[in-house]
């Protein structure tokens, strides 16, 4: 092991793996300066403020088996009950489809979820059923990964039950269509969150934005432990040097003796690029291709409601709809979300607007129209996880130099939890002598 005496760490990026990498070493007594380009902590799940109101750059959602995400969330203050609202496992397509959690011990929770899921037929039901026992028999493992579709139709899933259950699934986890998605990433979302333990399949849904729910009191935990947070401070360059590393930025240079890059895949490809040394990295990185998610906001008058606080659209544009009055008492609004590529990108904003608010207004009757609405559109909001994907390591040829991010490789899609991993593994990774970490 090195002395951590004489580590110095820069992370480039302040999201969710940046930070979880931040906090992680700064726990041990290691130098960090976290350098973010934008104004505020967060990256690609931060808040933002409109109409003097606290929302996100997009809705997003928790899974109970986020274990690291959310004990990193505890560790710097966070209590779960209290920041989430937190969800048995629900899928409900309005009048379409509805798969309620049994309150049973896993996987029997599921099991007889599926078995009095409403929607399907007893066929589709046993189909369900049976995929979920030979996934249990092959470990969740297939020897081959790939497209979701195909191994859907390998195992015998109806389409009905496909465009009810597995399709809906695998865009909300991996924001991936299943025509391209990788099976092998969608078995490992299910593995961990629908097989161990009944609270791994909970959905947990924030109640305060997502810059404030971690990366700000993961900046004050480690700044108490003497790290530097430089906000507005983005790197331009980076040279790796014999005994170090060299970061440039509108503040001069500075010289580390480790960096982690935690930035989003297309901004790292930008860092690396002039680095040698390092083309195999950047071939993978320069493969990767992006979907979209399109969080749009409406809000209603304060007695607009949903019937749940979370609740899916079967065959509509809008998706999943989120009543913000029921999560964090923000009356009358709705977040509407839109994942992966669609016709929906072809809109105008106000066009867009307009189709929600008819399709809510047929789902639901609601005849009043919200008092204003705000599109937020992240057109690469994640990488593309498409079967047999080759996603960078942590590790990279250069020993100073280490990659994080949701894109990086792991087990899961671009995720909250996968960025954290990513971060983590970083974290880890630092302070290993060469021969330790050939042996990881
Ligand atoms: C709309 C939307 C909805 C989502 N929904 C969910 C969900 O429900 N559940 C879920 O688990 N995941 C969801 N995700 C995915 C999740 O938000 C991401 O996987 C995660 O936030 C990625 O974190 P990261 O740290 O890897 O990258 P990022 O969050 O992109 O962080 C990278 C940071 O690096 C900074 N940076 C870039 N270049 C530089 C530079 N040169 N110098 C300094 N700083 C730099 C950026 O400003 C950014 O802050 C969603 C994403 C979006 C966009």
């Amino acid at each position: 092991m090195d002395d951590p005496e004489n580590l110095n760490i820069a992370i480039i990026g302040g999201g969710y793996a940046g930070m979880a990498a931040a906090v992680k070493l700064a726990a041990r007594g290691i130098a960090v300066t976290v350098f973010e380009s934008a104004r505020q902590l967060g990256g690609r799940a931060r808040g933002v403020e409109y109409q003097n109101l606290q929302l996100d750059n997009g809705q997003h959602l928790l899974l109970g088996c986020y274990q690291q995400t959310l004990k990193l969330i505890e560790q710097v203050g966070g209590n779960l009950t209290e920041d989430f609202l937190r969800l048995p496992l629900q899928l409900d397509l309005h009048g379409h489809f509805k798969l309620k959690s049994a309150h049973l011990p896993a996987p029997l929770h599921l099991f007889i979820a599926l078995l009095r899921a409403q929607g399907i037929n007893w066929t589709e039901r046993y189909q369900a059923v049976r995929l979920m026992m030979h996934l249990r028999q092959i470990k969740f493992s297939l020897t081959q990964d790939m497209t979701a579709i195909n191994f859907l139709n390998l195992e015998g899933q109806s389409p009905a039950l496909i465009q009810k259950l597995w399709e809906p699934l695998c865009i909300a986890a991996l924001n991936t269509p299943v025509r391209i998605a990788s099976a092998q990433v969608l078995l490992n979302v299910l593995r961990d969150a629908l097989n161990q333990t009944r609270a791994d399949s909970d959905m947990l849904i924030p109640r305060i934005n997502f810059s404030a729910l971690f990366p700000e009191r993961a900046a004050h935990y480690i700044k108490k432990r003497g790290a530097h947070v430089l906000t507005s401070c983005g790197v331009s360059a980076l040279d790796v040097l014999n005994d170090g590393v060299k970061i440039t930025t509108k503040r001069g240079q500075l010289f580390y003796s480790h960096v982690i890059c935690a930035t989003q895949a297309t901004s790292a490809a930008k860092l690396l690029h002039p680095v040698s040394g390092l083309t195999r990295v950047l071939t993978q990185i320069d493969a990767l291709t992006h979907q979209p998610i399109y969080t749009l906001y409406l809000q209603y008058p304060p007695f607009v409601t949903l019937p749940q606080p979370m609740l899916g659209l079967h065959q509509r544009m809008s998706q999943w709809l989120f009543d913000q009055g029921q999560i964090s008492g923000k009356a009358g609004l709705i977040a509407c979300v839109i994942s992966a590529a669609g016709i929906h990108q072809n809109l105008s904003q106000d066009a867009l607007a307009n189709a929600v608010i008819d399709e809510l207004a047929e789902e639901f009757g609601l005849i009043v129209r919200p008092r204003w609405f705000k599109v937020i559109a992240e057109k690469r909001a994640t990488f593309a996880c498409t079967a047999n994907l080759l996603r960078p390591s942590q590790q990279t040829p250069l020993p100073r130099v280490l990659l994080a991010g949701d894109y990086t490789r792991g087990d899961y899609p671009a995720t909250l939890e996968g960025a954290v991993q990513s971060g983590i593994m970083c974290a880890q990774l630092i302070g290993v002598t060469s021969a330790e970490r050939y042996l990881q």
